[in-house]
């Protein structure tokens, strides 16, 4: 077999102090794609920003790393709204890209979902989505129809709370009253109660929200909202990123260079300087001080408000309330695995398998919380990137890979959550090995072929997600989505600190695209006026 080729997947310019070519018109602290996209679209508009990432490579949770030979994403597994050029997705990737990053779409059934024995699949296409959903509930037509108008009545409620966030705080609390006059009553309803609400088929329930790992929260807990953006995100279906998720942040950085600016990877920020109560930069781990009148912050609002924020600064205080009202999202275990042979031979789908024992998914789950060893995982996400990336076997010959997601608390692994990483001891790998054997006993039982072909494996913790991209708990999403996080008026790019923004997936939603949108907001706050036509061309097309 030959061997892979050389990685180009470490992405960003190793920071050194005697790097740096300021003065620079914005500092983003993180590389994750929210920061990016907010870097690069104030390039576009001629602002030369710095981005600081304190990881090896850019990227945050769209960052490929690669080991033995083998090559992995972390947090993209699929993304929607990309088949076409009109939609919100495809024009920002296009504009922060330069059109340089290219898509290949999954099979038309992107996703399947496997309650108990028997499964559904999503496709892509309202018609051919609805088609399927009819087949397999016959008696459910009217309910399968009015979901779909859901979706479509929260797509349409959804400028007024995107435009919220960017209006000053006289503007945005009518609009907001305006909003909740005019917008369905089930907008920001608990997702399961307002299924119920069309139907009893708890099969049907189930189906309809088998993507919920999409957002870390079982139905009975999360927005209608996130549940309806994300069906609507993949109703066209899911496509991925030509080279792997990589290719993102290595086609971003030439656009962000266009003005000067320069995505650092290395580039601890350990502070945000605050002068007369003003943000004005920052202050590396190395003591470093950079200073520049924009600070916008990627790392998430408990790593901005709890960390990096001085004790000393004004509205910490209001900051510190204000954190109590939401909650971390939740933390999985992630098994990479390496193949030798290619996606073809070893006949390998480009549909995501969704696995759950049983319809109940809320009872699954908490039961399996409180007695993990005993109970049957609740939800085993299964993705095979190998077999989506066209690429992927001219760069990794005669080889393929595969990626499984299971919920897997922080709590599990706190013991070991002072120690270095890749120094945890033996308790700690037996206690992943333990798991990992469960998690590839649930591969095999949909695809028995592939027992004896699995040449490497290895299990990421939360203690992993905190170790590269900074989430003390390991929590994927950022935030959890509840209604009551959909009602935070705080959560916006702009903070009360003059000079101190937020970007990422804390202000609008997690997902990639979600937390592009909250890049592009960001670029909006900070630009005023000067950013109405990008803001025209990106929503209004
Ligand atoms: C397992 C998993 C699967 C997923 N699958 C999908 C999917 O298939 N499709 C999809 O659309 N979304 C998916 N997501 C979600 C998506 O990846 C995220 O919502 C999105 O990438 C978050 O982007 P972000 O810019 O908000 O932040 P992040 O990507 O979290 O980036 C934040 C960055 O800030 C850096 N940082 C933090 N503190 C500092 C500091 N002090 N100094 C310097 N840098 C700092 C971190 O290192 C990190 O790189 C998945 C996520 C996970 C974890």
């Amino acid at each position: 077999m030959s061997s892979p080729k050389p990685s180009t997947i470490r992405v960003g310019h190793r920071y050194r102090a005697n790097r740096l070519d300021g003065p620079y018109d914005a500092i983003v602290i993180g590389s994750g794609i929210g920061g990016l996209t907010t870097a690069a679209c104030m390039s576009k508009l001629g602002r030369k920003v710095v981005v600081f990432e304190q990881h090896y490579t850019a990227g945050g949770f769209t960052h490929s790393y690669d080991r033995n030979g083998y090559e992995w994403d972390v947090g993209v597994h699929y993304i929607g709204d990309v088949g076409a050029d009109h939609t919100l997705t495809k024009r920002l990737f296009d504009h922060i890209t330069d059109g340089q990053l290219k898509w290949a779409p999954m099979d038309s059934h992107f996703d399947r979902i496997f309650i108990g024995e028997r499964h559904v699949d999503l496709v892509a296409g309202p018609d051919n989505f609805k088609a399927e959903l009819k087949k397999a509930f016959p008696g459910e037509e009217q309910a399968i129809d009015t979901y779909l108008d859901y979706l479509k009545q929260v797509a349409r409620a959804m400028p007024g709370l995107v435009i919220g966030k960017v209006l000053p705080d006289l503007a945005a609390g009518p609009l907001r009253k305006l909003v909740n006059r005019t917008a369905p009553s089930f907008l920001n309803r608990p997702t399961r109660e307002v299924l119920e609400g069309l139907t009893s088929n708890q099969e049907l329930i189930a189906v309809l929200t088998g993507q919920w790992g999409d957002n870390g929260l079982p139905p009975a807990e999360s927005s209608f909202i996130i549940h309806a953006l994300i069906a609507r995100h993949y109703l066209y279906g899911g496509y991925y990123p030509i080279g792997g998720a990589s290719e993102m942040a290595r086609t971003i950085i030439p656009v962000i260079q266009q003005s000067g600016g320069e995505v650092f990877t290395y580039a601890d920020v350990s502070e945000i300087l605050i002068e007369k109560g003003k943000a004005v930069g920052v202050r590396m781990a190395d003591g470093e001080e950079v200073r520049a009148p924009l600070v916008i912050s990627n790392a998430g609002v408990f790593n901005t408000f709890e960390k990096l924020l001085p004790e000393t600064a004004p509205q910490r205080d209001f900051y510190q309330q204000k954190l109590k009202t939401v909650e971390r999202s939740m933390a999985s275990n992630c098994l990479y695995i390496g193949l030798q042979d290619t996606a073809e031979n070893l006949e390998l789908p480009r549909t995501n398998y969704w696995i759950y024992p049983g319809a109940d998914y809320e009872k699954q789950l908490s039961d399996f919380m409180a007695a993990p060893d005993e109970t049957d995982i609740p939800l085993t996400y299964i993705s095979f990137p190998s077999a989506k990336d066209p690429s992927f076997t001219e760069r990794y010959p005669g080889r393929a890979t595969i990626e499984i997601v299971a919920p897997g608390p922080y709590e599990w692994y706190r013991d070991w959550a002072d120690k270095t990483w890749g120094k945890r001891g033996e308790e700690y790998e037996a206690k992943k090995e333990a798991y990992a054997q469960r998690l590839l006993a649930k591969l095999y039982e949909k695809f028995p072929h592939l027992e004896g072909k699995v040449d490497y494996y290895e299990l990421s913790t939360p203690l992993s997600t905190d170790y590269f991209c900074r989430y003390s708990k390991g929590e994927i999403y950022g935030l959890n989505h509840t209604p009551s996080r959909f009602e935070q008026d705080w959560l916006k790019p702009k903070t009360r600190i003059p000079g101190l923004y937020l970007t990422g997936q804390d202000v609008m939603t997690c997902g990639v695209a979600g937390a592009m949108i909250g890049g592009l907001l960001a670029t909006i706050a900070v630009s005023g006026f000067k950013g109405l036509p990008l803001a025209k061309r990106m929503f209004v097309g």
